[in-house]
């Protein structure tokens, strides 16, 4: 395997430039229109290597500019080769979220626009009508970004073929691994060509999932940059001891006392959410909440009004904590404690983005001091515990429990429904056929990926 990281990318004496990478001028035309002076290490590693055809396995931080890094090269080799026709579709770029594929579609749109001949590009994913993707369809296209269960719904319609796929990019792709959408991939997989170009993006790659990382890509060149979000200098991380029903009052305080204009807040339950953008709302504070069980039109709403500064703070669960590039974001609050040391990289890295300094702060109490230790120390941090005046805890530690009081992260209903599907299709329990969307799964396919060649 080869593997490049970052110094070996930028020699001393290297002029790094995006034409340097060799990006067509139509391409260097689209970064320029970006101000985007150069190539970020993620891109400059994995721009050539995509060019010339190369698996990639990249672990970068959120915020590195790794869309660019696979929709540039992408849309070069698709530029300088022939239309997608019939039901076919020439790169797939699957993601875990809805709004992380309405935000990657966008990118390859803007980058897109500055070819010669048009390329078409296709965002599809669940929570709105099937039937205007299935329209768009006619004709394949070049490009579709795609949440799996939508993906695979289009294909059981006959609307879209994935047997003429030429490059396959999994971003957030430990999420892609998980059990929850592992099904849905072992589907997608194989209805794939065996001799494709696969691309996998993470900020994260557990132990866990590197074996099936491993297994799916053909002599990858493997990109490490470094600096994780937990450990970046430009994301300034803190913990405030707080008693939990006092955690509202002490958000308004932060919010009103250092006049932040822009805040993600991540709670554990869309309940909370809610509640939580309630309060704040009734103090006159704009606030919204972001969770699986809004619309997509009151997810996508939701999202457009805080980029556009409309709403002043995001309270959201971890549905907002993947990937997505909020420009201008000084400020993420975890209101509730991330249930894993990985969940807590994602959340934080959606501020410190692009080279901008971030603050991250974590709200802590006694029945969660144990387990966001454990958050530390996976990160190797220590950070001073801080208490605000007037705000001061009044309950005590219980010594213990790594994890008491921690509300986690509670799995979505489609996890959940994912889960059991996952579960029965390897012999385990019944699948609950009657809910799962999909119909039912192919017999007993375990979750495999096959090495390729
Ligand atoms: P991403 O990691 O793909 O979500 O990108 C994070 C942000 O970095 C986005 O707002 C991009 O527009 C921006 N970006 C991507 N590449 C560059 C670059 N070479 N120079 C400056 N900003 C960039």
């Amino acid at each position: 395997m080869e593997r490049r990281s970052w110094s070996e990318c930028n020699k001393p004496g290297d002029v790094m430039t995006f034409a340097t990478l060799g990006l067509s001028e139509f391409l260097l035309r689209a970064v320029a229109a970006r101000n985007y002076a150069e190539p970020t290490p993620v891109q400059a590693a994995a721009i050539p290597a995509i060019l010339r055809g190369a698996d990639v396995w990249a672990s970068a931080q959120t915020g590195s500019g790794k869309t660019a890094a696979f929709a540039l090269p992408l849309l070069q080799r698709l530029s300088g080769s022939r239309r997608a026709r019939g039901r076919f579709v020439r790169s797939l770029v699957l993601v875990p979220t809805r709004e992380l594929a309405a935000q990657i579609g966008e990118s390859f749109r803007r980058y897109g626009a500055s070819l010669p001949e048009p390329i078409k590009i296709l965002t599809v994913y669940g929570g709105v009508s099937i039937n205007p993707q299935m329209m768009a369809l006619g004709g394949g296209a070049d490009v579709i970004v795609a949440t799996p269960g939508r993906l695979l719904d289009l294909v059981d319609h006959n609307a879209v073929s994935l047997s003429a796929v030429e490059t396959l990019v999994l971003d957030e792709a430990d999420r892609l691994f998980d059990l929850g959408f592992a099904a849905e991939l072992t589907r997608l997989l194989g209805l794939m060509p065996a001799d494709r170009q696969n691309l996998l993006f993470s900020a994260t790659f557990p132990p866990a999932v590197q074996g099936l990382a491993e297994g799916l890509l053909r002599d990858p060149v493997r990109i490490d940059v470094p600096s994780a979000p937990a450990t970046k200098p430009d994301i300034l991380q803190r913990a405030i001891e707080v008693d939990p029903p006092r955690r509202t009052q002490l958000l308004r305080h932060l919010i009103e006392t250092n006049g932040w204009t822009r805040v993600l807040v991540f709670l554990a339950t869309k309940y909370a959410t809610e509640h939580v953008a309630e309060k704040l709302r009734k103090a006159g504070i704009e606030a919204t909440a972001l969770h699986g069980e809004l619309s997509q039109g009151a997810r996508t709403r939701a999202l457009a009004d805080f980029k556009a500064s409309k709403v002043q703070v995001l309270l959201a669960t971890d549905v907002a904590a993947r990937g997505l590039d909020i420009a201008q974001l000084p400020v993420v609050v975890n209101f509730d404690l991330p249930r894993s040391a990985t969940d807590y990289t994602h959340r934080i890295g959606r501020t410190g983005r692009a080279g901008e300094s971030g603050i991250a702060i974590n709200f802590v109490s006694a029945g969660t001091h144990a387990h966001f230790r454990l958050i530390e120390k996976r990160h190797g941090l220590d950070l001073p515990r801080e208490q605000i005046e007037g705000f001061e805890p009044e309950e005590e530690e219980v010594p213990g429990s790594a994890t008491g009081g921690v509300k986690g992260k509670r799995k979505s209903k489609k996890d959940k429904l994912r889960e059991a599907t996952a579960r029965a299709a390897a012999g385990e329990t019944e699948a609950p056929k009657e809910k799962f969307p999909l119909g039912p799964l192919e017999p007993t396919r375990r979750f495999v990926i096959r090495r390729m060649r």
